[in-house]
């Protein structure tokens, strides 16, 4: 989460591993405009608020699971895998049988040995591997389809780690309805925490949280993270509680918080333990859908990939579809999507996302219903710029 400001301040290589590597066009120096102390407020005062149990809040912070809790804590580290301190958390965690989550980040992978820490988690039955995007960018202000890549990059990465992936977390916890959307519709829980260790403001301050990087620890816990993550977890009687594995100063610590946790009587539970998240891991979630505008489908039932927001339908022309008025989303695997008229729409004229010509169609082949045409793009309320495809239009 608000990592980044710690790595900043100690001149960590996150740059490297953040930036660099990745096509997305990404100078360093945008790269981390978002260390912003505004984020880390922010999503403090998120988690503090109430959230709507429903699955209808946006927040990347608010778990919908608020009480309840009976003394039990599920740990989570972000940011990782780090082979130079991700080891020795592993390794405490086994120690005292205490399961966690670790929210990985897709860029990391590249260094020697992360894929191999990787493998090692999702061997784990203590450890749940899970999705932090790939860059560790501010989600809430990238474009649709930059948020589709940091999720399905690092999707990619934990699979290839032998894990399917349950979990996403936003970067900051910062996120909108339309990037949660993207989250969910892939079949993901979105997790955020109730109990932030702060230890990336003690790890920036070499063990001293500084007023003037977070300000809400209590003067007398600035030098005593324990201290600050025992007070949180008592206040909530347990919670979700955020850690970043990346830190030397957060592995040596960690020992002696859950030694002290587990002597005032909690108990270390898994994410994905029911019992004690039930709204986290219920069935109010869309159930994971792998097809997409363009896809052949049978009835809408098919089409639920846009759950959560938009609608998909299934067109008569058996594809699967949603309205649209100058663009169309794009997915990672899928055929490029264009935006044409749609001629059942009536009076007031509509678009509709229809796929391109492309393999994954087999040139519409895979698609009875459709025939490859030339189609001018429907601009509508948009504005975009005229343009015409090759795309699979209804017979
Ligand atoms: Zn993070």
């Amino acid at each position: 989460m608000r990592s980044w400001l710690g790595l900043v301040a100690i001149g960590f290589f996150a740059l490297q591993v953040s930036c660099v590597e990745d096509e997305d066009s990404c100078e360093s120096e945008d790269c981390h405009a978002e260390e912003d102390g505004a984020l880390f407020e922010q999503a403090y005062d998120e988690a503090m608020e109430e959230g709507k149990e429903d699955g209808t809040d946006c927040s990347g912070v608010r778990v919908p699971d608020r009480t309840g809790f009976n003394k039990r804590v599920a740990l989570t580290f972000d940011d990782g895998p780090n082979p130079a301190t991700t080891p020795k958390v592993m390794e405490i965690l086994r120690r005292h049988n205490a399961p966690a989550a670790f929210f990985t980040n897709g860029s990391r992978y590249a260094a020697a040995g992360a894929p191999e820490l990787a493998k090692q988690i999702a061997a784990d039955p203590l450890f749940i591997l899970a999705n932090h995007s790939h860059r560790h960018l501010n989600l809430a202000q990238q474009s649709a389809t930059t948020v589709a890549r940091e999720i399905d990059r690092t999707d990619a990465l934990i699979r290839g780690a032998g894990e399917t992936p349950r979990f996403f977390r936003f970067p900051f916890g910062s996120a909108t309805c339309s990037a949660k959307q993207a989250v969910t519709s892939r079949g993901y829980r979105m997790a955020g925490w109730h109990v932030d260790s702060a230890d990336w403001c003690y790890a920036a301050g070499g063990g001293t949280c500084k007023a003037s990087t977070f300000r809400h620890v209590p003067d007398a816990m600035r030098g005593d993270m324990k201290a600050y993550v025992l007070q949180q977890v008592r206040a909530n009687n347990g919670g979700v509680v955020l850690f970043h594995d990346i830190h030397a100063s957060t592995a040596n610590a960690l020992e002696g918080i859950l030694i002290a946790l587990a002597n005032e009587g909690y108990t270390f539970v898994r994410l994905d333990d029911t019992a004690t998240w039930p709204k986290l891991n219920g069935s109010t979630a869309p159930v994971p859908n792998t097809k997409f505008i363009g896809d052949a489908c049978a009835t809408s039932a098919d089409c639920a990939f846009m759950a959560g927001g938009g609608t998909g339908r299934c067109h008569a022309a058996k594809f699967c579809t949603i309205t649209c008025a100058g663009s169309c989303p794009d997915q990672v695997g899928k055929a490029p999507t264009f935006c044409m008229a749609d001629a059942a729409s009536g009076s007031i004229p509509k678009g509709m996302c229809v796929s391109k010509v492309a393999a994954q169609n087999q040139s519409c082949a895979a698609l009875p219903g459709t025939i490859a045409r030339s189609e001018a793009r429907f601009i509508g309320v948009s504005g975009a710029s005229p343009a015409t495809a090759n795309v699979c239009a209804p017979r």
